[in-house]
């Protein structure tokens, strides 16, 4: 039995200094609910550390959510790292912490990054400016998630900054992911028809939403076998 869930697989919490404060995992779910949206992931950039307060908010509205992190490459190439399990995902976080610059958030320059309990009440603010890159390069981050049973999805390709075409202007020969991520749907003929590697991938479309009304509608389905993180990971993977 195989159902079409509605996706946005790249939301900001008030974690990331660019999400706007209204972005609490509490008021990301109710919106993700209302918008009748299935299945939800949390990535704010280099952290996974508001997804324990995600993952609870979702399951009260009623959500599938994965933890996930929007990792920033050493080449300021933006991908989402996506998990089934909380605990894969904050190890993983722990690790990914040692290799962000050590220059700290300045919040009136960057905005605040906030901590959010399972209560959805603010229980602390990262020090460490966490949209800097790291020193881990593009290279390296399929091994590195798929050690934590990570899968990893160049993000917003079409971009033109900050993303796999953008930065390294091409598909590295020896990649391996298998899902990549569009701002806009109407671009896959154009970066399919430019980087072959791309046809044999999986593609998605998500919000990269850093405010509440820039969550996606119900648009985009991914087809899952069940309405869980593992079988929403396992779609990812699926031949397109
Ligand atoms: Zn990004
Ligand atoms: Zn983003």
């Amino acid at each position: 039995m195989t159902e079409q869930l509605y996706y946005d697989l790249h939301l900001h919490s008030c974690l990331s200094p660019c999400g706007d404060n209204d972005m609490t995992p509490s008021n990301i779910a109710g919106m993700a609910a209302l918008k009748g949206l299935d299945v939800i992931a949390l990535t704010d950039h280099n952290s996974c550390r508001n997804c324990p307060a995600l993952l609870r908010a979702a399951a009260h509205f009623g959500l599938v959510a994965l933890p996930g992190m929007e990792l920033c490459t050493m080449e300021e190439v933006h991908v989402l790292c996506l998990f089934a399990n909380l605990n894969d995902a904050l190890d993983f976080d722990a690790a990914v912490y040692s290799h962000i610059l050590p220059i700290d958030n300045d919040e009136a320059l960057f905005g605040q990054q906030l901590y959010y309990d399972e209560n959805d009440a603010v229980c602390g603010t990262e020090p460490r400016l966490l949209i800097s890159a790291t020193d881990i390069p593009f290279a390296d981050v399929f091994d590195f998630a798929a050690r934590y049973h990570g899968l990893m999805i160049p993000a917003h390709i079409d971009k033109s900054s900050t993303s796999l075409l953008s930065n390294l202007g091409f598909v590295p020969p020896g990649s391996q992911f298998s899902c990549f991520e569009l701002q806009r749907m109407k671009n896959l003929h154009r970066v399919r028809r430019d980087n072959p590697y791309l046809e044999h991938c999986t593609v998605i479309c998500d919000s990269d939403a850093h405010y509440l009304e820039h969550i996606h509608e119900p648009e985009h389905t991914l087809l899952c076998a069940e309405r869980t993180p593992e079988a929403v990971l396992a779609a990812l993977t699926s031949a397109p």
